[in-house]
């Protein structure tokens, strides 16, 4: 099973778009050059809406809400010791390093997108002061160390890696206000980077900044295309050279296929690196090494949910390892800016993999817990390292607010937003793209009039998607849709009217008018997906389904050393039925049709990521497989599937118990699941 099915067309079509683009961009460059000191702007295929012109709708605006209120709204108070007022970059003695940024870069586009003052003010104290505090020389942040503390990072202060999350918080802030002050800011940094880093280069200080370069990059070409400084390309080379060398390791090197060679999260965030460098240079070699790159991750290490085995080195995919919230965040807004750099739409399939699969399952209902690591099969949560290959002194799996490594706690806040702004692009052209759905309501210019499209869908649990414009006046601007890689039976119509020939990005231009509907049916059927030790997966449209089990919570007080380090408490969850099951072959490999779907119209709408509420179900007949077991305090090893390809194997491969129906619910919906089933 590919997640990348058959796409090697729509890349050509996209790189061929941008060689004939390379062609006019050189002749245009010959000419300004002659013509003036400056270069020409770099070619995005899509630009971003100001924060707060995608409003979400429905469950999407609730899962913010939820947020908002679970956390976010309230870290600097439930976690004061880090990110309240004595964190370096408000100017205090206390934490310096990434966590400050980190809550930002999720808080502050959660503030605009859901137009709320009170958060918006808290965001402001941390770009104000960055703004205010800018050294003569450049330099951003603060840049004095002090002796550890437990719990704090007060050393390193000069440590690249921390001020690339504030560049991304810059970046969005000025997107969502316009406030000059950030591009003063920018131009002064990255002229201090351009001088600085030949004798002290990313990774001087720790290796994380070399890993994570991409992003350091993007917004340097970002300011580039804002002010056409030339020098800020002479930046950008020196950052790709100095950058890890995903290219080359994607395309020639052994890095995806073998365990421990890379941490998880630079995996997930410098990913983009050669595609974002690629805006600049136009060479399809960087393009296909992240392509290669994409294909081997899913081979080597993939999971059903769109994540990879990472806990926290790279490790493979067993459905027992982990995948860190960290990395779900990150691994998104990779996908984010590779899909507005290149337009090519299994961006954006890979995102919704994750944003509506691993994402929703990592995190309470409520926002106040999350865990570290989750698995694809996780039968119980439980204390314990768990073949982990960084356990967390046992912390890794359980629920909590500060167990394990506190990356996550300040790390996940920017998920949800920048998923709900990347829903909306604008084509240079003067158009709009809806690239990625869910509910919710754009508002901007097109072609003179003011236009607000309403997005009515209960996406991703239904496949139906009704767009409702409303405009000032008649205008004329084409309207870009994706259609998903699994979608079946595509109907798309304007205002009753069928259009015909939808393609992977399908364009629709015409005059619009006040009240004009487009509506897009995206067919969604049953398929099995092939895993670790030949597994099973089903899923249908962007939704993994799997086995959700009851739960029952336990609470464990902490104490002692791990108190100081690991919060008051942790949670343990474990199942209240049985789950170890396998699938029968004669239905999900042969008869797959035969699997019925359940739509509960009572629920389709609502906020869906519980057990509860799961508004869609399967129904597959499956049979428990007596010797497979607990173990280590999870789900034993996934019993082995024979006959994937070689056709041979022993069937029945485990001695028949009775025959069930066992009903399977979105993997988000899940905390207990079995998603990788063996077949029987
Ligand atoms: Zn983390």
């Amino acid at each position: 099973m590919s997640i990348l099915p058959g796409n090697s067309k729509e890349f050509r079509r996209i790189i061929g778009i941008f060689e004939d683009m390379k062609r006019i961009t050189i002749l245009l460059v010959v000419f300004l050059v002659a013509s003036c000191t400056k270069t020409p702007q770099l070619e995005r295929r899509y630009e971003e809406l100001p924060l707060g012109a995608i409003k979400p709708e429905g469950w999407l605006r609730e899962t913010l809400i939820r947020q908002r209120d679970g956390i976010t709204a309230h870290l600097d108070e439930t976690y004061p010791q880090v990110v309240g007022d004595g964190n370096g970059w408000l100017g205090g003695e206390g934490d310096r390093w990434e966590r400050g940024p980190y809550w930002v870069d999720g808080m502050l586009p959660l503030a605009y997108i859901l137009d709320d003052d009170e958060l918006k003010a808290k965001a402001q104290k941390w770009v104000d002061w960055t703004l205010e505090n800018q050294r003569e020389d450049g330099f951003i942040g603060p840049d004095k160390g002090y002796p550890y503390v437990e719990g704090l990072q007060r050393g390193m202060p000069l440590d690249w890696w921390p001020r690339i999350v504030m560049l991304k918080v810059l970046q969005q802030y000025y997107n969502a206000t316009g406030d000059l002050r950030v591009l003063d800011c920018l131009g002064k940094y990255f002229k201090y980077q351009l001088q600085t880093l030949p004798k002290t280069p990313l990774d001087t200080y720790t290796f994380w900044a070399k890993y994570r370069a991409g992003d350091n990059l993007d917004v340097v070409l970002w300011y580039y295309n804002l002010t056409w400084e030339p020098w800020l390309l002479k930046l950008a080379d020196l950052l790709h050279e100095q950058s890890f060398d995903f290219t080359g390791e994607f395309l020639e090197g052994d890095l995806l296929s073998t365990k421990a060679s890379i941490h998880c999260v630079n995996l997930a965030q410098g990913l983009k690196e050669p595609v974002v460098y690629w805006q600049y240079k136009k060479d399809e070699r960087l393009i296909e090494a992240v392509y290669k790159g994409l294909q081997d991750i899913e081979r080597y290490n993939g999971f059903p949910n769109g994540m990879f085995g990472g806990d926290e080195a790279l490790h493979g995919n067993d459905p027992r390892q982990g995948s860190e919230l960290c990395s779900a965040v990150e691994l998104m807004y990779s996908y984010e800016q590779m899909l507005k750099i290149t337009g090519v739409t299994e961006f954006a399939d890979m995102l919704e993999r994750v944003a509506f699969n691993a994402l929703p399952a990592q995190t309470s209902s409520d926002f106040t817990l999350h865990q570290y690591f989750q698995k694809p099969n996780q039968a119980q949560i439980t204390y314990g390292q768990h073949n982990f290959d960084v356990g967390q002194e046992g912390t890794g799996q359980v629920f909590g607010f500060l167990t394990a490594y506190p990356c996550c706690l300040t790390n996940q806040h920017q998920g949800w937003p920048k998923f709900t702004q990347n829903l909306w692009y604008r084509i240079p052209d003067g158009g709009l793209a809806a690239m990625v759905y869910s509910p919710c309501t754009v508002t901007t210019e097109c072609a003179g009039a003011r236009v607000t499209i309403e997005e009515r869908t209960a996406y991703p649990m239904d496949g139906l998607i009704e767009f409702v414009f409303s405009m000032s006046e008649p205008a004329s601007f084409p309207l870009e849709l994706r259609i998903p890689e699994w979608a079946r039976g595509v109907k798309l119509t304007v205002n009753g009217k069928p259009i015909e020939d939808t393609d992977w990005l399908t364009r629709i231009e015409r005059e619009w008018h006040d009240g004009d509907i487009v509506r897009l049916e995206l067919g969604m059927e049953v398929k099995a997906s092939r895993w670790y030790e030949n597994s099973v997966a089903l899923e249908r449209g962007p939704l993994v389904y799997a086995l959700g089990l009851g739960e029952r919570w336990k609470k464990t007080v902490m104490t002692g050393y791990q108190r100081e380090k690991f919060g008051d408490c942790y949670w343990e969850v474990f199942p209240t039925q049985p789950w170890n099951y396998g699938l029968m072959r004669n239905q999900v490999l042969n008869d797959i049709e035969s699997v019925e779907v359940e739509v509960d119209s009572t629920k389709i709408g609502g906020w869906p990521w519980t057990l509860d509420a799961a508004p869609v179900r399967l129904k597959v007949r499956a049979a428990r497989i007596a010797s497979w077991q607990l173990y280590g305090g999870d789900a034993g090893p996934l019993p082995w599937t024979p006959g994937g390809g070689a056709d041979v194997g022993d069937w029945p491969n485990y001695p028949l118990e009775p025959e069930e129906i066992i009903t399977l619910v979105p993997y988000g919906c899940t905390k207990l699941r079995i998603s990788e089933f063996p077949v029987l």
